[in-house]
């Protein structure tokens, strides 16, 4: 085991401080074989200070570097993204476990922000009155917030933090990105990108660490805001003490995804649908649906479909020809296997059983098979909890009134799906679910780049979505000038409030 993975800063691996017992170190892990890849540094205070003085001190060059140059910038990353994500999706599919399919999904998914982002002297430009009183003008400017945290979860070691960092950038901040320890390299390798495509040394740090360096990003002053994705407890920590130190903080949180088949649906199309987006990624997806409403007589027909499909995957090495990989962690995978336990325990059918999986990988991989679970209701807790897993569970209700409250119910709000024929139904549906992502006949909605990413309820704490107008908005400050050059009339002394003539 020799590979450390460091921090960078500065245009270079920073290797962080040894304190008494040396630099904290972490295990990396390939998922799907069980060996221990590498090992990543855990910052210390010091070290976390280190990186965030960086982002300062480059702060007010970028923050003065013209947009057209600023542009330049993340044209050429963008194309050198384009040019090599293959190497990306490897790493990523090495330290998450995903296949490289997915890998490279992901990383595609976040290059559409680099996209958005590159169209940013547009997106930035201000509005002006003329004349708003006599020979007075008013305008209005975006100015970049200053050095802003990153804070990453293991799903989207890559994909996530795009859905910030070229915004950010682009809108002439500079950027600590602190990543998920278990799959830390990612971030590196988008550093030395960035750094290859002319980006000036302090504008994207990376800091590796745990909660020590999540808590000096939430405290340190001359971090202006910050932008966290992932679980729920964490995201309303994370929120509660960065607001508590006078930040901005969008924290997206846990979800629990439902999707609900009408009767009138074509259930060929939604038993793949439930096919991919629960078990896609192992359904370590945010927008995975793990919940399957199945309203009336249509569930036995719905059940069958699926389990004939799911039986049909194949779970392996996400190197080799696999349709799922494995779970991100031994830990993960037992508490996600414990909660299929659970579920039969509680009286739901296991119609398919990844617990028994013969998975094309190591024999110490993190496997887990695609599982179907029938007749789940809502006080079990494979239905109240965040698997976060590859468990697809079906519950039954009669009415598209009854699969309504069962969603609006639910703590978590990040996405949902309807599927059914009747225009009408989808379009009730769209008003009145109370979740932020909706997707109609299409079981992922994540939105396009140029929409905002972002769920309600327990997903998301605070009122700024990611990336889109949400994101231009998120990492600059509004300043309103008011303005008067010619035939300056004094007026002379009046203490009276401005009025307009
Ligand atoms: P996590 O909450 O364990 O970790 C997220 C980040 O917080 C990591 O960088 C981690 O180092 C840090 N962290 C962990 N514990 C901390 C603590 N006690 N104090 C301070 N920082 C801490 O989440 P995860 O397991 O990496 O990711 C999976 C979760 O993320 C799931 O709940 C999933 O739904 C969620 N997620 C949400 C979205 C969304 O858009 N809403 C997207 C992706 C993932």
């Amino acid at each position: 085991m020799t590979n450390t993975i460091s921090h960078w800063v500065d245009d270079e691996v920073f290797a962080g401080t040894s304190g008494a017992d040396g630099v904290r170190l972490a295990p990396v892990t390939n998922p799907a074989t069980g060996v221990v890849t590498g090992q990543v540094a855990l910052a210390s205070v010091a070290d976390a200070q280190t990186v965030i003085d960086a982002a300062a001190a480059a702060f007010p060059a970028w923050r003065d570097t013209s947009l057209t140059k600023r542009v330049s910038v993340l044209f050429r990353f963008r194309e050198l993204l384009n040019e090599r994500k293959d190497e990306l999706a490897a790493i990523i599919t090495s330290e998450h476990g995903k296949v490289l399919s997915d890998a490279l999904g992901e990383v595609s998914r976040g290059q559409e922000v680099v996209e958005f982002a590159c169209g940013i002297p547009h997106l930035l430009k201000g509005g002006f009155t003329e004349n708003a009183s006599t020979k007075v003008d008013v305008y209005s400017i975006r100015q970049p917030l200053g050095p802003v945290a990153i804070i990453s979860p293991f799903n989207f070691p890559a994909m996530v933090p795009m859905w910030f960092f070229p915004v950010a950038i682009a809108t002439g901040n500079t950027v600590v990105l602190k990543p998920s320890e278990k799959d830390p390299s990612a971030a590196v390798w988008i550093a030395q990108l960035w750094k290859e495509a002319g980006l000036p040394a302090g504008v994207f740090n990376v800091l590796q660490g745990d909660k020590t360096a999540v808590d000096e990003l939430l405290t340190n002053p001359k971090i202006k805001s910050v932008s966290f994705v992932g679980s729920t407890p964490i995201a309303q920590y994370v929120y509660a003490t960065g607001t508590a130190a006078g930040k901005r903080v969008q924290a997206l949180g846990g979800a629990k995804n439902h999707a609900v088949i009408l009767p009138d649906a074509d259930l060929d199309l939604a038993a793949d649908a439930m096919i991919n987006a629960g078990f896609g990624s192992a359904g370590e997806r945010c927008m995975a649906v793990s919940a399957c409403v199945a309203v009336g007589p249509i569930a036995d027909d719905l059940v069958a479909k699926i389990s004939e499909r799911a039986a049909t995957l194949k779970t392996g090495d996400g190197t080799k020809d696999s349709d799922m990989g494995p779970l991100v962690t031994a830990a993960h995978r037992d508490k996600v296997a414990s909660y299929i336990d659970a579920g039969e325990a509680d009286g739901a059918k296991v119609v398919v059983d990844g617990r028994t999986v013969q998975a094309d990988g190591g024999q110490e991989g993190f496997w887990l098979g695609p599982t179907l679970l029938d007749n789940v209701t809502p006080q079990m807790s494979v239905y109240t909890d965040e698997i976060f897993g590859p468990v697809l569970s079906v519950l039954r209700v009669e009415t598209y009134d009854q699969a309504l409250e069962l969603i609006n119910a639910n703590p978590y709000g990040n996405g949902t799906a309807i599927f059914t024929n009747d225009g009408g139904a989808a379009r009730r549906f769209q008003n009145e679910v109370e979740v932020g992502m909706v997707g109609i006949n299409v079981p992922i909605p994540v939105p396009m780049a140029y929409y905002s990413f972002g769920g309600w309820k327990a997903s998301l704490f605070g009122d700024s979505h990611a990336h889109g107008m949400d994101g231009v908005q998120f990492f600059t400050r509004q300043k309103a000038i008011t303005q008067r050059w010619l035939d300056p009339s004094h007026g002379g002394i009046n203490l009276g409030f401005p009025q307009n003539g």
